[in-house]
C-alpha cells in the first residue's frame, strides 16, 4: 500500500471527464472535481452519455480515489427553515450525482451556524445529515466533513465540532474527515510549529481513522489569519519544511489521498505542485 495517493482539485470544461485526462495528464493517482458549477444552485443533469464516457474514462485512467466537491452554496447548518431544505435538495443530489458516477467521497464543508450557536449549528448539521443519508440510503459515496478556516459563524474550524456532529449522526460510519492544511493553520492550529501538537488534539477528537483526504495547500496569509486563501506548496506560510514536517506523522494512515486546490494562475499549476509534493515526500 502507497503511503500517500497525490492529486489535485482538475478542470471540467467540456465534460466532467476532462478532469480525470487532466489528472491522469499531470501524473496524479486521485482526482477531485465539481460535478456542478459550485457558486450556482441549478445542476444540470448528467446524461447517460457522460457517464458512459466517465466511467470509460475511470478504467482507462485507474485514477482512485475519486472525489467531489460539493457547491459552496450549500448550508446544512442553516437554522433557516427554507434556506436549509434547498440546501438539503441540492446536497442530496450532489450525492445522486457522485453516485452515478462511482466516485468514492463527496468533499463539503460543514455549515455555518449564522449567529444560531456551535452548538445548535452542529446538531442541526446532524440532524441535516440523517435526512440526507436517508434519502441516500444504500449509496457507496460517503460525504467527507472538510476542516474550515473559521470564517464568520462556519462550523469546522475546531476540531472538537466534528466529534459534536458525529456523535449526533444515526449512521456515522458514512462520514469521513477532510483536512485542509491551508484551512486548520488559518484557523489557529500550528501545524509548522506544533506539527505532533497539531496531530495529538486531531486524535483526541476526531482520530486517524476517519482521515481519508488531505487537501495539500499552502496559505498566503497563515496562522490565524481565519483568511483561507491557498498558495503554491513551498510558497506560502507553510512552507515545504512545514509540509514535511506536518506530514511525516507515523500515525497517519496509509495511502492517504493528497489533493492540491492551489490556485492556477500565475504560470504555475497542479502539475508543479504534485511533483513538488511528491518530492518533498518521497522519503516520509
Ligand atoms: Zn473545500
Ligand atoms: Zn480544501
Amino acid at each position: 500500500m502507497p503511503r500517500f495517493l497525490f492529486g489535485a482539485h482538475t478542470g471540467v470544461a467540456g465534460g466532467l471527464h476532462n478532469g480525470l485526462i487532466e489528472g491522469h495528464e499531470i501524473g496524479c493517482d486521485t482526482i477531485q472535481i465539481f460535478t456542478s458549477s459550485p457558486r450556482q444552485w441549478a445542476a444540470k443533469p448528467l446524461t447517460d452519455d457522460a457517464i458512459a464516457v466517465w466511467k470509460a474514462k475511470v478504467a482507462e485512467t485507474k485514477l482512485s480515489p475519486l472525489v467531489a466537491h460539493d457547491s459552496y452554496l450549500i448550508n446544512l447548518a442553516s437554522p433557516d427553515s427554507e434556506a436549509r431544505q434547498k440546501s438539503l435538495r441540492a446536497f442530496i443530489e450532489e450525492l445522486e450525482r457522485c453516485e452515478a458516477l462511482g466516485l468514492d467521497y463527496l468533499v463539503s464543508h460543514p455549515g455555518a451556524h449564522m449567529g444560531s450557536g456551535e452548538e445548535a449549528g452542529c446538531a442541526q448539521i446532524a440532524a441535516s445529515l440523517d435526512t440526507v443519508h436517508q434519502a441516500t440510503a444504500g449509496f457507496h459515496v460517503k460525504v467527507a466533513l472538510e476542516t474550515t478556516a473559521a470564517k464568520g459563524t462556519t462550523l469546522g474550524g475546531v476540531f472538537e465540532h466534528f466529534p459534536a456532529i458525529l456523535s449526533r449522526v444515526a449512521e456515522p460510519e458514512r462520514l469521513v474527515i477532510c483536512l485542509d492544511t491551508c484551512h486548520i493553520y488559518d484557523a489557529g492550529y500550528d501545524l509548522v510549529g506544533d506539527p505532533k501538537g497539531v496531530w495529538d488534539r486531531f486524535a483526541a477528537t476526531v482520530g486517524f481513522d476517519r482521515l481519508k483526504i488531505i487537501h495539500a495547500n499552502d496559505s498566503k496569509f497563515g496562522l490565524a489569519s481565519k483568511r483561507d486563501q491557498h498558495a503554491h506548496i513551498g510558497e506560502g506560510t507553510i512552507g515545504d519544511a512545514g509540509f514535511v514536517a506536518f506530514l511525516s506523522d507515523p500515525r497517519l494512515p496509509e495511502s492517504l489521498a493528497l489533493i492540491v486546490e492551489t490556485p492556477e494562475e500565475d504560470g504555475k499549476g497542479h502539475r508543479e505542485n504534485v511533483a513538488k509534493l511528491r518530492e518533498l515526500l518521497a522519503h516520509v
